[in-house]
C-alpha cells in the first residue's frame, strides 16, 4: 500500500513547495543522526527525507495525489523509476498500451510513469536546413478527463484487493508429468496492482487514461540530419493510474534529394559544364540549399571532376548553426553531336594544336612536349 508522505512532513496534501521545505527542515533538525544518534530516529530521518524527496518533485508527488507509491513502482531499482521508460520492442508508431508488468515480484505500483514513444517523420533536405513546425496527430495514452486519473467516480479510495490479498500476484498448483507444479501469476482481478478501486471510473475503467487522438506541433531544429531523434518531454503516453506521461521521440527520416548528397554538414552536387566552356571559364549557377542561385566560378582550364567548394553554403550545424560547404563537382561535357561547321572549326583547332606541339619540340628538346614524346625520344634516343 501507498505510504503516507504528507502524514510523515506533517503536512496537508494543499502544502506549497516552501511548508514542505519547512516542515522538513524541522524534522530533519531534530532526527538527524548527528543530532540523534538513536536507532529509531535514524529510521525517521530516512522516512522523512524519502518523503521530502517524493514530495518536492512533481512528478513523483502527483503520483502520490493519484493514490500511488512512487517508491513501490515494482521491478525498478532506485528512484523507483527504472524499467518503466525505456522504448522496449518498437513497432509501429505507438504501442504498449498496458505496458510491462509481467514479471511477478510483489505488486507492481498501481499509478505508474507512461511508456516512452517513438514516431517517425519524413523531411526533405531543404526542411532539414531550414528546421520546421510540423503538426501531427497521434493516437495515444491520455489522461481520463472523467476522473483526471483517480480512476474512480466519486472520493472512493483503492482497497486492498481480494483475490491476491494485496500481493499482486495468485498461485496455482498444477499437475504435470514432473508432478506437481506451483505457478505464481499476476493476480486478475487486480492486474498485478494489489489494489482495486471499488468504484471504477466509467470512462477509463479505474485505469485513470483513455486512448485518444492528439494534435502535436513538432518543432525540428535547423540541422537535424536522419536519424536523429527530437524529444517532446511528457508528450508520450500517459501512465497506468494516470501516472505522468513519458517522453515522444520523433526521429528524422531524411528523403533522398535530387541536387545533393549529404556529408554531415557539407552537400555535394554534380554541375555539367560543356566541354568548351571548361576550356574557356564560366560561371555557373547553381541552386544552394538556403541561398537560391548561387554563381560558382569555372576557371580556364578546368578538368573533369574538379571540386569547386563554395564556403558556408552546406547544411547549418545543429548545435553552432555555423554553416557547412557546397562541393560542386564539375562534370565535363563532350558535345555529341557535332554540324560541319563546328567539325570544321574544331579540325582548325587541332591542327593548330599539332602544329603548335612540332614547332615546340625541337625548340626545347628534352624539357618539352609533354611525358609522352619524352618517353618517345628516350627510347629513340634522340
Ligand atoms: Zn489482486
Ligand atoms: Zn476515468
Amino acid at each position: 500500500m501507498a505510504r503516507d508522505y504528507y502524514g510523515l512532513l506533517g503536512v496537508d496534501k494543499n502544502a506549497s513547495d516552501t511548508e514542505l521545505k519547512r516542515a522538513y527542515r524541522k524534522l530533519a533538525r531534530k532526527y538527524h543522526p548527528d543530532v540523534n544518534p538513536d536507532e529509531a530516529a535514524q529510521n525517521k530521518f530516512k522516512e522523512i527525507s524519502a518523503a521530502y524527496e517524493v514530495l518536492s518533485d512533481p512528478e513523483k508527488r502527483r503520483i502520490v495525489d493519484l493514490g500511488g507509491d512512487p517508491l513501490e513502482s515494482g521491478g525498478g531499482g532506485g528512484n523507483g523509476f527504472g524499467g518503466y521508460s525505456g522504448f522496449g520492442g518498437l513497432g509501429d508508431v505507438f504501442e504498449a498500451f498496458f505496458g510491462g508488468g509481467g514479471a511477478s515480484r510483489g505488486p507492481v505500483g498501481r499509478v505508474r510513469p507512461g511508456s516512452d514513444s517513438l514516431l517517425r517523420m519524413r523531411l526533405d533536405l531543404s526542411e532539414c536546413a531550414t528546421g520546421v513546425t510540423k503538426h501531427v496527430t497521434v493516437d495515444t495514452a491520455v489522461l481520463c478527463d472523467r476522473c483526471q486519473g483517480r480512476g474512480t467516480n466519486g472520493d472512493s479510495k483503492p482497497m486492498t484487493c481480494d483475490t491476491c490479498g494485496g500481493h499482486g500476484e495468485v498461485q496455482s498448483v498444477q499437475r504435470s508429468l514432473l508432478g506437481q507444479v506451483m505457478t505464481s501469476r499476476p493476480c486478475p482481478t487486480c492486474r498485478g496492482v494489489g489494489e482495486v478501486i471499488p468504484d471504477p471510473c466509467h470512462q477509463c475503467g479505474g485505469d485513470g487514461r483513455v486512448r485518444d487522438r492528439r494534435d502535436i506541433a513538432v518543432k525540428i531544429p535547423a540541422g537535424v540530419a536522419e536519424g536523429m531523434r527530437v524529444r517532446l518531454a511528457a508528450q508520450g503516453e500517459v501512465g497506468p493510474g494516470g501516472g505522468p506521461a513519458g517522453d515522444l521521440y520523433v526521429e528524422v527520416h531524411e528523403q533522398p534529394h535530387e541536387i545533393f548528397t549529404r556529408d554531415g554538414d557539407d552537400l555535394h552536387c554534380t554541375v555539367s559544364v560543356p566541354m568548351v566552356d571548361a576550356a574557356l571559364g564560366t560561371t555557373v549557377p547553381v541552386e544552394a540549399i538556403l541561398d537560391g542561385a548561387t554563381d560558382i566560378t569555372v576557371s580556364p582550364g578546368t578538368q573533369p571532376d574538379t571540386v569547386v567548394t563554395l564556403r558556408g553554403h552546406g547544411m547549418p550545424h545543429l548545435r553552432s548553426g555555423v554553416r557547412g560547404d557546397l562541393h560542386a563537382h564539375i562534370k565535363v561535357v563532350v558535345p555529341e553531336k557535332l554540324d560541319h561547321h563546328e567539325t570544321d572549326l574544331l579540325r582548325k583547332f587541332k591542327e593548330r594544336r599539332d602544329r603548335e606541339a612540332a614547332e615546340v619540340r625541337p625548340a626545347h628538346g628534352h624539357a618539352g612536349g609533354g611525358l609522352f614524346s619524352r618517353l618517345r625520344d628516350t627510347f629513340t634516343g634522340r
